[in-house]
């Protein structure tokens, strides 16, 4: 096996239950997900003494991520770290971005993590990134849903974010001319 070894610190290990050094390792793991072949970088302590590799709970659900996103590149979906990215964009809280989009509210949370998206989903994420003038109109929407200070605060966001792109395609049309 191919570790790669990252860290390494004197702790208790939780493996043989004694004080050690104990080696934080990085393992490319091959595994069918959806009846898709997905190659991913897990994490691992490892002990020596045991010559065991195995895992703590913060790693599992950091391992699932990886994998998952492993995924989801494949499918040409967006990453975890992508949604979380998007959302942030728009300084937008994951539940108030689920009221934006009519989406049960823990949907938003669920995509940062550990539940891959469907296509559908997708798309409308993928199109909010690049279209603030569709928040703006959805912000509009569910304005008697949000506090006055979350709704003014979004509407900054966007509306820059609105004003950056309309700049951007100006100078687009200029093109090369000059
Ligand atoms: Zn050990």
């Amino acid at each position: 096996m191919n570790l790669k070894v990252i860290h390494s610190e004197k702790r208790l290990c939780t493996c043989c239950m004694e004080e050690h050094e104990v080696k934080t390792v990085c393992v490319m793991e091959n595994i069918c997900f959806k009846d898709i072949p997905v190659e991913y970088e897990a994490t691992y302590f490892y002990c020596d003494a045991a010559e065991e590799l195995y895992m703590e709970e913060g790693m599992i659900i950091r391992n699932d991520i990886a994998m998952k996103d492993a995924y989801r590149k494949q499918k040409g979906l967006l990453t975890s770290k992508q949604i979380s990215g998007i959302r942030e964009k728009y300084g937008i809280s994951q539940s108030d971005l689920c009221l934006l989009l009519g989406w049960d509210r823990k949907t938003i949370t669920r995509y940062e993590s550990h539940q891959v998206q469907d296509g559908e989903h997708d798309a409308i994420l993928k199109k909010l990134d690049q279209d603030p003038e569709w928040f703006l109109h959805l912000l509009s929407e569910a304005r008697e849903s949000l506090t006055i200070e979350a709704y003014r605060k979004y509407l900054n966001t966007a509306t820059m974010l609105y004003e950056d792109s309309q700049d951007n395609s100006l100078y687009c049309i200029g093109g090369n001319s000059g």
